[in-house]
């Protein structure tokens, strides 16, 4: 049982010493003390389905065993050397992860998030082409620090006090986008971008597989082949973004990439890497790494050992559970249930994602396509409320994107539940 401070406690401790930029997905935020496998328990032992997974983080489950003991074991031997010092625990996670890539990206630099990776990523390409111009997409997230919400193109996320060098293309967005479902016709965009906007040479190329953030946006067929080989012509690197598509989500493949067949210069994660530990890495090929010698480069947590610990056993636990299968099977379930909502309900847009990173559009009127941000914020306090217990995550540039990227052990059973419960809260609207 829990005796720790009530969430009124908490939630006045918060106002006074937490930072007022802090928001909150529910009126009555709920005070959640523990959680286990693909469930959550507040302070009265309450459980809830975790459809959102801490954003796409929480892969293996929340506390997998295998993931704390690593972390237990690790922290009791040693917590921290630097890499200065040899320690197997970086080199034994650097190598499998080394493993799960394609072709020659084989270096692996850690961080402590994404937006660090992001930020390294894009500093590797700037030096290793020697431009600055870098190309990514509208409506992506990227990360906050200087660079990376140069990158990041939603105006809500960014406070436009630097220049970043960063050119925002046509977001080959198959529902929305101008274009529909035709990606080579995005793509000319970014050699317009290049043609027009730069000298013609470019640092690089940055875009998530599926934009998470944006509200689970798949990247219209034929827009990354055919991007990678204009940036490739203008000199510049393919950076993948990771970091909420990557690690099995996506079901079919490990990496989102990789349904786009193609393979990026740089990639960079986090998120999933730890299972909620603070973990970061951008993996890159031998020969573009090599431009981080020309200065000390360094990082005091990247790679300790208790986070690079923790990622070889999520690793483990992927393959061990077969979490990708599983994401493939269920979520391809989960998703052909959801369409039956877009057939049962006028005020479901869409439905999209691939594996266990899935989203649900809701719209006023589905020619007009009106963003239904009351409704959704409706939708999601009643499958939260009383006894549906049934915590699903929401975004996308007009905040009215269901986005389900629960934890990658979802049953079926798991699935029919949230589906059933949205279907109950959409009937009664
Ligand atoms: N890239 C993507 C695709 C993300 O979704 C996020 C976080 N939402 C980031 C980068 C930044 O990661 P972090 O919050 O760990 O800095």
């Amino acid at each position: 049982p829990y005796s720790g401070p009530s969430a009124t406690e908490i939630l006045a401790k918060r106002k006074a010493y937490l930072s007022p930029s802090i928001f909150y997905f529910y009126k009555n935020p709920i005070n959640i003390v523990a959680g286990k496998k693909q469930y959550l328990f507040d302070e009265k032992g309450r459980r809830y389905l975790d459809a959102f997974g801490g954003i796409a983080t929480v892969c293996c489950g929340h506390c997998h065993p295998d993931v704390v003991s690593a972390i237990v074991e690790q922290t009791g031997r040693l917590q921290h050397s630097t890499v200065l010092y040899l320690n197997h625990a970086i080199a034994d996670f650097a190598e499998a992860l080394a493993m799960k890539m394609p072709g020659n990206l084989k270096v692996v630099f850690f961080t402590n998030s994404g937006t660090e990776a992001n930020e390294l990523a894009m500093m590797i390409a700037r030096l290793y082409t020697g431009c600055h111009d870098i190309i990514s997409l509208r409506n992506s997230y990227h990360g906050n620090a200087a660079g990376t919400m140069g990158a990041t193109a939603q105006c809500n996320w960014k406070f436009n006090i630097v220049q970043s060098g960063v050119h925002h293309a046509l977001n080959p967005d198959p529902y929305r986008g101008v274009f529909g479902s035709d990606g080579e016709k995005y793509a000319r965009d970014v050699q317009d971008l290049i043609q027009f906007g730069t000298s013609g040479h470019v640092a690089g190329f940055i875009s998530e597989a599926i934009q998470g953030v944006g509200g689970i946006i798949e990247l219209a067929p034929g827009y990354l082949p055919a991007v990678y080989k204009s940036i490739k012509q203008a000199g510049g690197l393919c950076i993948a973004d990771e970091v909420q598509a990557g690690f099995a989500r996506t079901g079919s493949h490990f990496w989102g990439f990789e349904a786009h067949g193609v393979i990026p210069d740089i990639v960079t994660m986090a998120k999933g890497i730890g299972n909620g530990i603070p973990l970061g890495a951008v993996v890159t090929t031998p020969e573009i790494a090599e431009v981080l010698t020309r200065r000390s480069y360094f990082n005091t947590f990247g790679g300790n050992p208790v986070c690079t610990s923790a990622g070889l056993a999520v690793l483990n636990v992927i393959e061990k559970e077969k979490l990708q299968e599983n994401a493939h099977a269920v979520g391809s379930y989960l998703k052909d249930r959801l369409l039956t909502l877009k057939n049962k309900y006028e005020v479901v847009g869409d439905v999209r994602g691939r594996g266990l990173m899935l989203g649900l559009e809701l719209v006023a009127d589905r020619s007009l396509k009106t963003p239904a941000k009351a409704e959704i914020v409706h939708v999601m306090e009643q499958m939260k409320g009383s006894d549906m217990g049934v915590l699903i995550g929401k975004g996308g540039f007009y905040g009215n994107v269901f986005r389900i990227t629960p934890p990658l052990c979802f049953s079926r059973e798991d699935a029919d539940f949230l589906v059933d419960v949205m279907d109950h809260v959409l009937s009664k609207m």
